[in-house]
């Protein structure tokens, strides 16, 4: 399934590719982002 960035729109073939590219980016949008999905689902990155 494919996936779209929700920070910059970006393509990306799955979840977990959609995964990499959030937490590879370092970018404070995409921090964010990460940071309030991982609140809402409680998913601890560690
Ligand atoms: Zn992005």
């Amino acid at each position: 399934m494919a996936c779209t960035c929700p920070v910059c729109g970006k393509q990306t073939a799955h979840v977990g590719t959609l995964f990499s590219h959030l937490l590879n980016i370092h970018d404070r949008g995409h921090e964010k982002w990460l940071e309030s999905y991982c609140v809402k689902n409680s998913i601890n990155f560690g």
